[in-house]
Formats: C-alpha cells, structure tokens, sequence
C-alpha cells in the first residue's frame, strides 16, 4: 500500500479530483507555484539556516539574515510563480515574508529556548502494528527542553492564525508526535508549537496517548476511503476557493471550459463553440421567464380585484349573474368544509392523519387526498369523521366568480 502524508490525504479531503490529478494520475501540470507558497518556501528556508547555525554555535545578526531571506527570495523567483490576488504584487509578498522574518528574530533571540535536535526532519509514521497503513511527514524543527520535553515546531505563514481550540484537534503535529515518539523511542512528554509567523503569535498544544490513538484509528479509516476510491475510480470534484490556487484548473472539468474559450479567442481561426451562445441563450430566456411570471402575477392581482368588484355589484343588485360582451361571470357563495393541508398547516395536517388512521373509515380513505376526505365529509355518513376531527374541519363561506363564454350565445 502507498505510503501517505498529510498534506496527500488533506488533497483528497479538499478536492478528491486533484487527489486523483496529483496522486493518481500523476498529470503533469505547467510549472507552477503559488505566490502564497513560494513565500511559505522562503521563510522555511531562512528559519531552517538561522537555527543551523544557533545549533553549530553561531548566532547570526539580524541583518544576516535577513540578507540570506533575499537572496534566496531572488535566487528561487521564477516565472512560474503565480500572483492570484490582483491587488497585491511580488514585492508586497516579498516584504511581508521580510517582516515574517524581522519579528521572529526579534521574538526568540538569542534562540537558547530549547535545544535544535533537528530541522527539516523526515519522519516515517505507521499507524498500525501491522505496519500496513504507514505515512511520512517533515518537521521543522524539533527541541529538546532542559526538563526532556520535546517539541515539535511548525512554521506557518498564514495569514489569519486559528483558534486554540482548532489547534487542540489539529492532525498534523499529532502525527509527526506518533512518528517522533516511534524515531526517539522513549519519549516523556511532546509538545506540539505553531509558529503563526505573520501574526508573531505562537500556539501550544498538546495530546494525550488515548488522543492519538484515536487519530490513528482516524487516519487508518481515511486511508481506506482513499484506497477504496481508487479502485472504484470515485473521485469527484468538489469546487471551493481552493480552486484559484489549483494547478490543475485548465484540465478540471469545472473550469476547462473557460481555458478552451480563451485559448480559441488567442487563434487566428478560432473553432466553433456553442456553449457561450447556449449559456447566453438560456441565460435570456430565464430573464424573459422572470418578466412573463412578474406581469403573470401582476395580472393575477389585478383579476382578483375586478371579482372583488364584480361580487360586489352583484350583491348590490342581486344578481347571480353579469353578461360582458362575450362573456358571463357567475357569482356564487358557497360554504366549503376546509380541512389541514400537507402545504399550509403541516402540524394540524399529521395530527388530523394520526386520528383517521384511527377510525374504521381509515381504509375507505386509501390513495387519501383532501378532496377525497372533504367528499366524504359531506355525505350523511361523514358525520362520524366529522365527530372524530372536531375543530380540525372547518366550515368556511366565501363568494366565487367563474367565467365562461355566455349561454345565451352558444
Ligand atoms: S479546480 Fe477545484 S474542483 Fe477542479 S480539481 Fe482543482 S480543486 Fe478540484
């Protein structure tokens, strides 16, 4: 079985088709790197030769290394590094990765908190006795403390750190703690630390062994939902704002089309699509759908008016009838036995169910329907229903209008 990590299986948890993509497929993608990422890469970098050199006996000065952040921001810079956020420009992230550096410099110096045992340490982790389900991670630093406390240290460049609370679930680190925990053996206590580099803000946590214990029944559970949707080939795609950071958007079946769209417009023969002008022409007829159903409703209401007028003229004169041109409008006023809707009065509707399932009627009541119910409510025979519904049954008047083409014309 493939060995997993984290970040492999968070990919299938985000978007199980750039799982299949990455992992799968293993499509090749244009060169690509986010900007976020690219930033996230420097800072790892510089921290990573900032404590080389504390655990060798050197503590660099300030501006050392913050020289080294530039140089390797320059050196790595490429084209394929790519800016999603149109207000923000290379130097923009280039600073903030520069005071990510600066405050934590000036927040752990002389970096004598613990001692550097390791940096960028890969970490095998198995998660069962069998050793069947195993993953990797890296950690970026691990401390020994003078108490014998090791510490798992992350650097993160987020932008807005999480909660304590999210941390105190956080996978991640609870894994690399298995993984350190197997590596070194006999280990008292582990401590997992977060270093929120943007923020300055550094969170703590820590697990107990039933807690990870847990997550590695967790994580056994999730990498048999990965092994299952290989081979039933179930990858869908699940569309979020991750997309915008996704290498594999031109070939997503979500956005591909866009890309088609472009690359035709950059031809000097562009091929037909149909799809913009169907898109469009739906897109119109939904607009004028809309329109017909506003004047359709607005003519429902001015109806509604012109009945109201005409009962009551009829009602001034004492008339059953009123002839137009073509047309008669019948007035009546009718007394109807009204009775629970599904739609309306879902509460009144199951209690009245819940009593005719009680009467013996209930079986002449089968395929039941309102109209059903009220017929039967209405004959002699129906005063048992009646009895049994009680004030669910109401008996209300109204007046009605209905027209049709005048008889005395037929
Ligand atoms: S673009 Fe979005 S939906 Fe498509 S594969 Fe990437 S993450 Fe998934």
């Amino acid at each position: 079985m493939a060995t997993y990590s984290h970040s492999k299986i968070g990919t299938f948890e985000t978007c199980p088709l750039k799982y299949k993509f990455k992992y799968v497929d293993r499509t090749p993608t244009e060169d690509f790197e986010s900007v976020e990422a690219f930033l996230g890469s420097r800072v790892h970098e510089t921290l990573e030769k900032l404590y080389d050199l504390v655990r060798n006996g050197r503590i660099p000065d300030e501006q050392f290394i913050l020289d080294y952040y530039e140089k390797q921001w320059t050196t790595n810079w490429s084209d394929a590094v790519r800016i999603v956020k149109p207000d923000l420009t290379a130097d923009d992230y280039r600073a903030t990765g520069r005071t990510c550096i600066e405050r934590y410099y000036r927040h752990y110096h002389p970096f004598n908190q613990g001692l550097a045992v390791a940096l960028e340490m890969q970490v095998p982790i198995t998660l069962d006795d069998d050793g069947q389900y195993k993953m990797t991670g890296f950690i970026d630093r691990v401390d020994k403390m003078s108490d014998g406390v090791f510490e798992i240290h992350d650097y993160k460049t987020n932008q807005t750190p999480p909660s304590q609370e999210e941390k105190d679930q956080d996978r991640q680190l609870a894994l690399y703690e298995i993984g350190l925990r197997d590596y070194f053996g006999e280990v008292r206590q582990v401590e997992l630390v977060w270093h929120y580099v943007r923020a300055d803000l550094e969170i703590r946590s820590r697990r107990t062994g039933q807690e990870l214990e847990e997550l590695r029944a967790k994580m056994i559970a999730k990498i048999q939902e990965i092994e299952a949707a290989t081979v039933t080939k179930n990858f869908p795609a699940c569309e979020s704002r991750l997309c915008n950071w996704c290498e594999y958007r031109p070939l997503c079946p979500i956005w591909k089309h866009l890309y088609a769209i472009e690359e035709q417009a950059a031809q000097p023969t562009p091929l037909p699509d149909d799809g913009p002008a169907l898109v469009n022409q739906l897109a119109s007829l939904a607009i004028k759908r809309k329109e017909l159903q506003t004047q359709a409703d607005d003519v429902k209401a001015q109806m509604e008016q012109v009945e109201a007028a005409i009962i009551e003229f009829a009602k001034q004169h004492d008339y059953q009838r009123i002839f137009g041109a073509d047309r008669q409008a019948t007035v009546k006023h009718v007394t109807e036995l009204k009775v629970p809707t599904k739609t309306n009065q879902l509460d009144e509707y199951e209690q009245m169910l819940a009593l005719l399932r009680q009467s013996p009627l209930w079986l002449e009541l089968t395929d039941f329907s309102s109209a059903k119910l009220k017929d039967m409510l209405g004959k002699p025979e129906g005063k048992v229903l009646r009895d049994l519904l009680g004030a669910l049954v109401k008996q209300e008047e109204e007046w009605r209008v209905s027209l049709r083409k005048r008889k005395d014309e037929e």
